[in-house]
């Protein structure tokens, strides 16, 4: 993957401050061509059996080398989410497990001595996923492995155009270096002369966004365990020093058993920067202090997640943001931290809202005290990163607690 990383490299200007994309020297001239007409939009159906294809398992990535000896051997394997969810720190190794399905296809573990070099050729793509602003994504699965997993494509001159080099540069330059249950991994990407792809884990149940809008709001045991599994994971992001600045439910993915991973780190930074001349989308989670005035001095650490975080789970409650309004009054109501909590919201919840949405950043609920909160305690048996552990199984939503 460093090959890979170094090669995208020269396919953008060093300079991380100059937003010109001067020169592209592909290195890859292998996977040009040939590659481009090996694919086409099939569909996956023969893994499948016809069955729906959102609910395909997903099976370890094979990250490393695809010789024809370790491709031929068989493995048993588990989902993937299903394997970082027991050993959330390791690269998702095959686990025994109720869950786990026994597949006949081969599959390759990681080598992590031999970086892979990865083209078009070696995936199978399936149907569309979305599109998002800069080019779209696709179900795939990795031809020698059979690993399923989502491709995102990016077209070079659009990327260009829409001035986002340092964005994407950004994205796989902060996510391939991350693996936690809750944030989207990013296995490697390539390129060829006008696209950029990149490999990223597949989210079977697609955006939360949509489940937000079609639930309206999320009962509070599902809202306490979503906010114990994205403290988990800011925790594990800003360890790393990793602010991810841009939370929001269009932000983050719900994988095929239910847990959420955060993803779009193309405005995530490991250093404060300024985002201001770049401010696009929805205010609604923007903190106080990105908001203030005051150039280039404006400073902000990662606590600008934690009030997302705050935003975040007022919004997972009540079905809209604290702060909605038009544009001015949005920004009004933030800067003076200007919200209320509807009556049917748990005085517990509401408590740990107020201790989030503090205009000093100083001041918010440290993460580890999110994972401890009363809140987050009675509707996660084992507090946040323990919440969506099959293991514990039922004691996640108390029986008094579950909605129906
Ligand atoms: P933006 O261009 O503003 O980032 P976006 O986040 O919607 O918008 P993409 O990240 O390109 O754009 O994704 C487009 C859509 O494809 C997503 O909204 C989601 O529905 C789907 N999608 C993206 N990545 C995955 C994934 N890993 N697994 C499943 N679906 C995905
Ligand atoms: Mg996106």
């Amino acid at each position: 993957m460093d090959n890979l990383e170094s090669a995208f490299e020269r396919i953008t200007v060093t300079d991380e401050n100059d937003n010109q994309l001067v020169t592209t020297t592909t290195t890859y001239h292998k996977s040009k061509g040939a590659v481009a007409a090996n694919v086409s939009i099939t569909g996956l159906a023969s893994s499948n059996n016809g069955a729906n294809r959102m609910k395909l398992p997903l099976q370890k990535l094979a990250a490393a080398n695809s010789s024809k000896a370790l491709a031929a051997s068989i493995a048993k394997v588990t989902l993937a989410s299903q394997a970082a969810r027991d050993h959330p720190s390791d690269e998702n190794q095959p686990q025994a497990h109720g869950h786990r399905r026994t597949l006949t296809e081969s599959a390759i573990y990681a080598q992590p001595s031999t970086p892979k070099q990865w083209h078009l050729g070696m995936f199978e793509i399936g149907k569309p996923l979305g599109k998002g602003k800069f080019g779209r994504v696709y179900l795939a699965k990795e031809r020698s492995s059979g690993f399923v997993c989502a491709l995102k494509v990016l077209h070079k001159n659009e990327i260009q155009q829409g001035k986002v080099e340092k964005q994407v540069r950004r994205e796989i330059e902060i996510q391939s270096h991350l693996a936690h249950p809750n944030v989207l991994r990013l296995f490697g990407h390539f390129h060829d002369a006008k696209r950029i792809f990149l490999i990223l884990e597949f989210a079977g149940k697609g955006e939360l966004y949509k489940h937000l809008r079609r639930e309206q709001r999320f009962p509070e045991w599902k809202a306490a365990q979503y906010i114990a599994q994205m403290a988990s994971a800011l925790k594990y992001l800003h360890k790393k020093h990793v602010m991810h600045r841009d939370i929001k439910p269009e932000n983050i993915l719900v994988g095929i058993h239910g847990d959420i991973k955060i993803s779009d780190f193309g405005w995530s930074v490991h250093a404060p920067n300024n985002r201001r001349n770049t401010m696009c989308g929805t205010l609604d989670y923007l903190p106080p202090e990105m908001l203030r005035g005051g150039g280039k001095d404006n400073f902000y650490t990662e606590a600008v997640d934690l009030w997302s975080l705050g935003v975040l789970t007022y919004e997972f409650l009540v079905g809209e943001a604290p702060f909605e309004d038009t544009q001015v009054m949005t920004q009004r109501k933030i800067m003076r931290g200007e919200f209320t909590v509807p009556s049917f919201v748990s005085s517990e919840a509401k408590d740990l809202i107020r201790k989030l949405l503090v205009l000093d950043p100083e001041k918010r609920i440290a993460l580890e005290d999110v994972e401890k909160h009363p809140w987050i305690i009675k509707h996660c048996a084992k507090g946040g990163e323990r919440a969506y552990n099959r293991t514990s199984g039922d004691k996640i939503r108390s029986s008094s607690e579950r909605e129906s």
